[in-house]
């Protein structure tokens, strides 16, 4: 690796912490190097610093102004020979503005994925970048190409699944609109083309994403293709319900919508109530003639496609159905009950959309098992939006932060504390970096029986409970948790580990019941059609398990697996993380804001990761592995070691490997980045 090297090549450069710069201004004065200045307009721009005093240093800047700025507003900047470097790992300064530098440089260059040390990054380009042809997955296939990639990571996992037998998850995640789900698409690109050769199920299950985006995505104002779960009763400006309901409005043969009655958008009130029917460049009908051939594709037949587009058409007709005032002596009596069926219509057609989805997606996994054959073993894929905090926020927000306050856990567990932990167990001479833990986040949620969720549950099942006893209620109990503060009027705010959330109460218990009657749940199972019995009877089955609270995640309840197992399950994977980013909100190509970056850059804790990843040692490998995998290259005086340290101790001799390259632990050898990758190339010429 060249820019690895470069590096390497420039022991005049000293590698040193934020905390060390003041102490170095003068070196920087005295080399003329250049330095990030941050100027009044805010902007980051280079220049060269000319003199310092107290606090103070004056800086001239490229294009020749020179400005007063206090020392903590400079950071050093990195040499030219490291311009657009793969992996921020190889920054010899690791500043805000040199990663955002070096971010904006190679998205510019349309080189759209960087490393952070274990973690990919991936820009939102808003365009069609030339990178995903099969001619770039024959190239990672065949380690041709090791530029940053969704393929690479792709690849990683699939031959850390064969070769460890572990099961492996992709964990995407992001803002809304940062291509999280365009990333997942592209994994799955790859692991259906090495798929493909054999079975051929490559073409399958590409296509499950058409038919699972067609039902499980809509427009909204970030994002014309976002992944939504919960929208079918209840739109705002500028967004649109399920792709699914407009393109089989637009598309549908005339002999199916005759039978189903079916009218044009405009005339249904789920869809029509917020002025926005179409979306400027997609064509809904076109796309329904690109779903049939998905559902044929993916083998649902022809009945059960019919039986779909059925449950689609009640669901616009529920939200047609309105309640008529109809006895005036009981007045207020009869409009609270108005109100109580235009729920309870709102609940029913919720409750068919979702088992709808969760009947395709089972029918999708059911076809694709065929493939679990080979291994018994999986890799998952998993999109999640990121953090969400709006001005108001809901049951709804609630649930999405806490997801990622799991698997944020679970990427410092991964990255940050196994990894110290692992040093320390084998008496490895570790300084301890610190991070940020978010357990206590996790306990205000999650602890039995005085969590979030515990009293959320309590709560629920107390008849006379409303929105505001429960924030009393939470109050009351979880006060003195750091991450929580009781707010006014029913509200209360976490301390996320991306920063502080305001949340209404109203509206938790509802939504968290989210129960249908009973009497509805009779009337579906009375009809005549397959479906609405099917669903009637799932659900039927669920109420005899135990409760589980969050049927809102957009994780399918298929299989009856309570949210808490799912992410056990994922949890005991091994993981691979990209992280998405939105380099504007416009959904504009070759824009790059970055304020924008830069907080979503913190709130994954990316720079941290770097610094970790870069001071650490991460290749390891056990005595008995190195000795087995090296020990033949030593040469004969070595010959009489016997016992697996010695040998490697030897071979780390006779190939001169600096000593502050590794470490040797009780168990295993500690290596720096790069320094297998000799012993690799002798021990192939050898063999
Ligand atoms: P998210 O799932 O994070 O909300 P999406 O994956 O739906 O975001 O991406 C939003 C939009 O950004 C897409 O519809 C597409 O226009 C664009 N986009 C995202 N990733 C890419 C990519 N790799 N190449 C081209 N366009 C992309
Ligand atoms: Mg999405």
């Amino acid at each position: 690796n060249r820019a690895n090297l470069a590096t390497e090549h420039l022991p005049s450069m000293p590698r040193f912490r934020e905390s060390e710069w003041d102490d170095n201004i003068g070196y920087f004065i005295k080399k003329k190097l250049r330095v990030w200045c941050r100027v009044p307009k805010g902007q980051w721009q280079l220049g060269h610093i000319q003199s310092t005093l107290g606090a103070k240093a004056t800086v001239l800047l490229l294009d020749g102004t020179v400005v007063k700025v206090s020392t903590g507003e400079l950071h050093p900047a990195n040499p030219d020979i490291l311009e657009g470097v793969d992996d921020l790992i190889q920054l010899s300064y690791l500043n805000e503005p040199s990663v955002l530098h070096n971010l904006q440089y190679r998205y510019s260059h349309d080189s759209i994925y960087s490393k952070a040390g274990p973690v990919l990054i991936a820009v939102n380009p808003f365009k069609a970048v030339q990178c995903y042809g099969k001619d770039f997955v024959t190239a990672y296939r065949k380690k041709l190409l090791n530029k940053p990639h969704v393929f690479a990571i792709a690849d990683t996992a699939y031959n850390e699944m064969m070769r460890d037998e572990k099961n492996q998850s992709i964990i995407i995640s992001g803002e809304s609109g940062a291509g999280k789900t365009e990333t997942a698409k592209v994994a799955m690109q790859y692991l259906a083309a090495l798929g493909g050769g054999s079975g051929g199920v490559e073409s399958e299950i590409l296509q499950t994403s058409s038919v699972l985006e067609a039902f499980g995505n809509a427009k909204t104002s970030r994002n014309d293709n976002s992944s939504r779960f919960s929208r079918v009763v209840q739109l705002t400006h500028e967004e649109r319900s399920y792709h699914i309901f407009y393109q089989l409005c637009a598309g549908a043969p005339s002999s199916l919508k005759d039978r189903l009655n079916l009218k044009t958008a405009s005339v249904y009130n789920y869809l029509n109530q917020s002025d926005c029917l179409v979306i400027d460049d997609v064509d809904d009908a076109r796309n329904f003639q690109m779903l049939m051939e998905a559902f044929d594709t993916v083998q649902i037949s022809k009945e059960d496609q019919e039986n779909a587009f059925e449950m689609l058409a009640a669901v616009l007709w529920l939200g047609n159905i309105s309640f008529q005032v109809i006895d005036n002596e009981n007045h207020v009596e009869v409009v609270a009950d108005e109100g109580k069926a235009i729920e309870t219509r709102d609940a029913l057609a919720k409750f068919i959309y979702a088992s709808l989805f969760d009947w395709l997606v089972e029918g999708i996994n059911k076809l694709l098992a065929l493939g679990k054959r080979c291994t018994g073993r999986s890799i998952s894929i998993l999109d999640i939006y990121g953090f969400e905090s709006f001005k108001k926020n809901s049951f709804e927000q609630f649930c999405i932060n806490y997801a990622n306050e799991r698997l944020q856990q679970h990427f410092n567990r991964h990255l940050f504390k196994l990894e110290q932990e692992e040093y320390e167990s084998d008496g490895i001479d570790w300084t301890k970096v610190d991070f940020e833990d978010n357990q206590v986040c996790l306990d205000l949620v999650e602890k039995k029986p005085i969590g979030l969720i515990s009293l959320l549950d309590e709560e629920s099942n107390f008849p006379k409970a409303t929105d505001l006893t429960f924030a009393n209620k939470l109050k009351q109990h979880l006060n003195g948790n750091p991450c929580f503060k009781g707010e006014r009027g029913g509200a209360f705010s976490i301390r996320h580990y991306a920063g502080e959330v305001l949340y209404g109460t109203s509206g938790f218990l509802e939504k968290n019941r989210d129960s249908l009657h009973s009497d509805t749940l009779q009337l579906l199972s009375s009809c005549s059609c397959r479906l609405p019995q099917l669903f009637a009877s799932n659900m039927l089955n669920q109420f005899l398990k135990p409760a589980s609270p969050f049927h809102h995640m957009g994780v399918s309840d298929s299989q009856k697996q309570s949210v808490g197992t799912k992410f056990k399950q994922l949890e005991s994977s091994t993981p691979h993380f990209i992280r998405c980013i939105k380099p504007n909100n416009k959904q504009l190509p070759g824009m790059f804001e970055n304020d924008l970056v830069l907080e979503q850059l913190r709130c994954c804790g990316v720079l941290e990761v770097v610094r970790i990843s870069r001071s650490g040692y991460p290749t390891r490998v056990t005595h008995q592995e190195f000795a087995r995998r090296y020990g033949f290259l030593l040469s004969e005086d070595h010959r009489a070691c016997q016992d697996p340290l010695s040998i490697s101790v030897a071979v780390l001799q006779q190939f001169d490997i600096l000593p502050d390259m590794y470490q040797v632990g009780y168990t295993k050898l500690y290596f720096r980045t790069g320094q297998i990758a000799a012993l690799e190339d002798t021990r192939k010429q050898v063999l």
